[in-house]
């Protein structure tokens, strides 16, 4: 089977704001993780023109976010209160679309940056109230505060994990922004907090039973969605 979902999403980023939001996801990742991130990691990841990529990193640079660290780009002190503050609106957006707004799941990522920097203090206090303080965004990923981040210390890699029931956790930043294999997740129903089951591989793709039907995740899917074995 062909891996034919790797090339074909490009995201546009409409704004500065929204493109920030994402190099402060991907820094503030990198920084808990105790790791530097290069200008090429960041192209790499975000897909995005590189002139805009350099043109975020010298705006960080330049207001003190981030600092040069070695061959890399350190968050400052200042810079990772700022990208925590981003990244929980962004996932707190997230939240909103999806559990009160109702939009599709695969779309929610990509609506959310366009709200990237938008919101105040107030919103965001009322905004975790309506909530009820959610610790996770649709995707899995932790918000940065909340009281109620769930632990799931036996999640493993799906290309890592056994055969047998599992319990779907999270969707990495960087499959995210990937509509087509979003979508595929959603269709057949291996989304975090559902009950699924790893049923077979064959080169890299994992056979599964989702909660909707079975579906084969190609080799960046599996390598990008974390599962807890049940
Ligand atoms: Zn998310």
């Amino acid at each position: 089977m062909p891996d034919t979902l790797s090339t074909s999403t490009v995201t546009t980023t409409s704004n500065l704001d929204s493109l920030l939001t994402e190099v402060l996801e991907v820094l503030l990742e990198a920084d808990e993780l105790g790791q530097l991130v290069g200008p090429q990691e960041l192209a790499a990841r975000i897909p995005v023109a590189d002139a805009d990529i350099d043109a975020a990193i010298a705006r960080l640079l330049g207001d003190g976010t981030a600092q040069l660290a070695g061959d890399g780009i350190a968050l400052s002190e200042a810079g990772r209160e700022r990208a925590t503050t981003a990244v929980r609106r962004h996932r707190l957006t997230e939240r909103l679309l999806a559990d009160v707004i109702g939009l599709e799941w695969w779309k929610v990522h990509h609506e959310a940056e366009r709200w990237d920097g938008i919101m105040s203090d107030d919103v965001e206090a009322r905004l975790l109230d309506l909530l009820g303080d959610p610790g996770t965004c649709p995707h899995g990923n932790p918000i940065p505060g909340s009281a109620n981040q769930p632990s799931h210390p036996d999640a493993v890699r799906l290309e890592d994990a056994p055969s047998g029931p599992v319990l779907v956790v999270r969707i990495t930043e960087t499959l995210e922004g990937d509509d087509e294999a979003l979508q595929l997740l959603q269709n057949c129903g291996f989304m975090p907090g559902r009950s699924c089951e790893i049923k077979e591989r064959q080169d890299g793709w994992v056979l599964v039973a989702g909660s909707v039907h079975d579906a084969a995740l190609p080799p960046h899917v599996a390598a990008h969605t974390y599962v807890a074995p049940r």
